[in-house]
């Protein structure tokens, strides 16, 4: 009988220089430890890489110690983790199948061959961490302090059994995680890159991804628990896919119905952009209403989770003006709506909310979900709703009907022309009305929707030029989509853009990139 102490260890790192990881770098510490029982001279530790998790490293820690065991021998393992005890006691009988559905499966798998092929009888037995236990607190020190030690553990497909024969591998890394996750993974973020990587997405600003990410989750899949909560989610999708029909829009849309369509709830004859809603007159008195709900909706939430000493309402709201502005006119204000109208709020905003309350990340992420939350409930019905009233009247005024409102075939048919023939002769359009200072949807009624465009009639030498552009942005998106793979099975983290998922914001560290 052999009897064996193992602990394992995680720090999970936090990036330190926003935007400046490596992702060929393993920035997260692990490490296993071993130390037979009462000799604490025969031990050994290893560093790990790969995969972070904790229940990894004590799997790891007891395979180094199997390893050590005799042939035929009774083997008694102290370990702290109930969860490593769970699954190496449940590896018998399983299918190939089912092994690699699960994480850490390469390492179960050699334990289990190890197991066999020794003829070991394996008894694990749970002790409680920082009990006291001499020994425990050994193993558990060696398994912290492994950046001392040259020793790394390399877990590589090299010996196999019946079961399984070859093993799924992701640029020479065994993939240990459910191979069918982990490809649908690899999908979207592919899928991911590439629509990061859309002009519409090309903000000057840099974007908190995740908070949107966030909002969208509440009202989506079962969280979408009514038709109300259903309409409000389209609404925020519409306003994050610039989808509203705004005038600007409808003018694109339909021209002949809408050319002279303008602002329809104020007689100032002006074209209803996205930035008119800041600026038209009949909002005036609207804004500080939404402003000041804005604020009575967050204030609970901030008093719950931050750490301010005083935090009466009246000294939350002093606060608040340094996200909101003092006043709705002020500038700070207004760049808080420019971009919640696209669903989307600044990463520089989300930094100022996190030191003026003292949030944890993931505190903060919910709190200014809520907020812009907030805001998009009280535009839609204060400003979104009224507006649409008016739209309808103005309609009605003129005789245009529903069926006026559909989509023919016809109008297809002349998008797709238009796209192919005269890609090249609208950028010109948008450049020449932007000169004579025309709106660009009287001169021409153009929809871009991205920015490769076919030019079928061109010259060769510029066939060949757009050949390369779009080689070099088909490259540049399989480099980023393989950069945030590295970066997951490395440190298990997540860039922004690509991580929507927010179900598991927690237990994921979020490093917030430029996009580029
Ligand atoms: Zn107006």
């Amino acid at each position: 009988m052999v009897e064996y102490y193992t602990d394992g260890s995680l720090k999970p790192s936090t990036p330190t220089t926003m935007g400046k990881q490596d992702p060929n770098l393993v920035y997260t510490d692990m490490g296993a430890a071993f130390c037979v029982n009462n000799e604490p001279a025969l031990s050994a530790q290893a560093n790990i890489s790969l995969w972070p998790s904790s229940i990894r490293s004590e799997l790891v820690a007891i395979f180094l110690a199997l390893l050590t065991g005799p042939m035929n021998a009774k083997i008694k393992i102290y370990t702290d983790s109930q969860s490593a005890i769970y699954m190496i006691n449940n590896q018998y009988n399983k299918s190939g199948r089912k092994l690699l559905k699960q994480s850490n499966s390469l390492i179960l798998l050699k334990i289990d061959i190890l197991l066999q092929e020794k003829k070991m009888d394996l008894v694990l037995v749970k002790v409680k961490g920082h009990s006291g236990d001499v020994m425990n607190e050994i193993v558990d020190d060696l398994a912290k302090n492994t950046s001392n030690s040259r020793c790394y553990f390399n877990n590589r497909f090299n010996y196999s059994n019946r079961t399984i024969r070859f093993f799924p591998i992701f640029k020479q890394i065994p993939i240990e995680y459910n191979l069918r996750k982990f490809i649908k993974t690899l999908m979207n973020t592919r899928v991911a890159a590439e629509w990061s990587m859309l002009k519409t997405n090309g903000h000057e600003i840099p974007i908190a991804w995740n908070i949107t990410w966030n909002l969208i989750h509440r009202y989506k899949g079962f969280n979408c628990i009514s038709v109300k909560k259903h309409w409000h989610l389209i609404f925020i999708i519409k306003l994050f896919a610039k989808l509203l029909p705004i005038g600007a829009t409808l003018i694109q849309r339909k021209p002949n119905i809408y050319k002279d369509f303008v602002c329809p709830r104020y007689n100032d004859n002006k074209e209803e952009d996205i930035y008119h809603f800041i600026e038209c007159d009949a909002n005036k008195d609207l804004w500080p209403i939404i402003k000041n709900r804005m604020q009575d909706d967050v204030i609970h939430i901030i008093q719950k989770w931050s750490n301010m000493e005083k935090n009466t309402p009246k000294a939350i709201r002093e606060k608040l003006k340094q996200i909101l502005g003092s006043q709705y006119d002020n500038n700070k204000f207004i760049d808080f709506c420019l971009l919640a109208l696209e669903a989307k709020i600044n990463t520089n905003l989300s930094k100022v909310s996190k030191q003026l309350f003292g949030f944890l990340e993931s505190k903060n992420i919910l709190f200014l979900a809520s907020l812009l939350d907030s805001f998009i409930i009280h535009f839609k019905e204060l400003i979104w709703l009224p507006r649409c009233n008016a739209t309808i009247a103005w309609e009605k005024d003129r005789n245009i009907e529903r069926k006026d409102k559909l989509n023919k075939s016809e109008y297809m048919d002349r998008y797709l022309k238009f796209c192919h023939q005269q890609g090249k002769q609208s950028r010109q359009d948008k450049h020449s009305a932007k000169k004579n200072d025309l709106p660009i949807s009287q001169k021409d009624q153009t929809v871009v929707l991205d920015d490769i465009i076919f030019e079928l009639d061109t010259v060769q030498s510029e066939n060949s030029m757009n050949e390369n552009f779009i080689l070099s942005k088909c490259y540049r998106m399989g480099k980023k989509a393989h950069d945030q793979m590295c970066l997951l099975i490395s440190n298990n983290w997540w860039y922004s853009w690509a991580y929507k998922k927010t179900k598991n914001i927690i237990d994921n560290v979020i490093a917030d990139l430029i996009i580029t």
